[in-house]
């Protein structure tokens, strides 16, 4: 049965260093949670934290009803997988993928079919007896993995698992862990800086940014409603232009975008007067040649300094005064404008926001 985690007001110090700061968060039992930020952002002090390798300076973590902080890792029941494999070398695939149960005093017998299980679940079972030297990156992760669910735990944790594998064998094992987890309803709480590992995989995402959990949110909602400038710029791409909100409305705000022209924004809090940030998703920016009738309430002259062609979209820079707007355009019949043309881009209220 999978687990719900709880994490309550978890504070970490390294010395004077705070690295962890008030993490509250609950995942809900067979719950795919990621942990998304930066290097150096604490998300792996914070997975340790919940396997037992580190102990919170304050705060609690509970699995289902009860209090882990004092237990020992091995008796959380949690399975943990690292970004180096940390597999054994000297011992087979099998003798590395049984270790966990062997420590468990699980019998011979029962231990062998949970193996047998586990390696037909990784696609593996073809392998017990190689050594890990003998494997490919992407084959000693799946082992890792076998290794991390033979006992049944009744959530995983793991640690960029990815990152050492090349990019086709990343989208392939995405799909792959994905599958597993389904098949083995086990929660899942994954750590990566990768925001495609992020967006695909995840039911919620937990943005990180030193040491604090920025946004909690499902994909679609993190990517249309980031709450502010860092978790705008580091799920997906963006525009961020720096403008003045200048009359708050009902339920927009009249704004002055990059100090030159006048537009209609949503607001995030922001009063009159205040200065803040225009976020507009590329996409989202309409663009057409400056003599064109334009009829979006957000609309700045500029002049394409260079167009990227991308197969199934183009890439446009727009240079608007001190700023260059960035324009993603679907190829389908659509008007291609070269370097150097003078344009009008443009976008909805309802597709731009103001942020802090
Ligand atoms: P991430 O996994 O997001 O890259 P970490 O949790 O590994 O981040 O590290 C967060 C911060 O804590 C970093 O500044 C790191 O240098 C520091 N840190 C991590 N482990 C230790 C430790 N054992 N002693 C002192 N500082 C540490
Ligand atoms: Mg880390």
């Amino acid at each position: 049965m999978p687990t719900s985690l709880e994490m309550k007001n978890i504070q970490k110090f390294y010395g004077p260093i705070h690295v962890v700061k008030d993490f509250d968060l609950h995942i809900q039992p067979g719950e795919f949670v990621t942990f998304l930020g930066p290097s150096g952002s604490g998300k792996t002090t914070a997975l340790k934290m919940i396997a037992g390798f580190e102990t919170p300076t304050s705060g609690d973590i509970f699995l289902g009803s009860r209090s882990v902080v004092d237990l020992p890792a091995y008796e959380r029941g949690i399975g943990m997988v690292f970004q180096n494999y940390a597999l054994f070398p000297h011992m087979t695939v099998a003798e590395n993928v049984v270790f966990p149960l062997t420590v468990r005093k699980v019998p011979r017998q029962q231990a062998e079919e949970k193996v047998s299980r586990a390696l037909r679940l990784v696609k593996m079972d073809q392998y017990s007896g190689r050594y890990p030297n003998q494997l490919s990156g992407g084959q000693q992760q799946r082992i890792a993995l076998a290794r991390a669910i033979v006992f049944n735990p009744s959530i995983l944790l793991m640690d960029e698992p990815l990152g050492a594998l090349d990019r086709n064998l990343r989208e392939h094992m995405k799909i792959e862990i994905m599958r597993i987890q389904k098949e083995l309803n086990v929660t899942v709480l994954f750590v990566t800086h990768d925001q495609d590992e992020a967006l695909t995989m995840s039911d919620r995402i937990a943005v990180i940014n030193e040491g604090r959990l920025v946004q909690v949110d499902d994909s679609r909602s993190l990517y249309a409603k980031p709450k502010n400038r860092f978790v705008a710029s580091f799920v997906g791409e963006s525009n961020m232009i720096p403008c003045r909100v200048d009359r708050v409305e009902e339920d927009s705000g009249k704004v002055t975008v990059a100090g030159i022209a006048p537009g209609t924004a949503q607001l995030s809090g922001q009063t009159d007067g205040a200065n803040g940030w225009l976020f507009v998703r590329p996409e989202h920016v309409e663009i057409g040649l400056r003599s064109a009738a334009v009829n979006l309430p957000n609309a700045i002259d500029g002049v394409v300094e260079n167009a990227l062609f991308l197969g199934e979209m183009t890439r446009y820079m727009v240079r608007c005064g001190d700023e260059i707007i960035t324009v993603k355009r679907q190829n389908r019949g659509e008007v291609h404008f070269a370097g150097g043309t003078p344009v009008t881009v443009s976008w909805k209220t309802e597709d731009c926001t103001v942020l802090n």
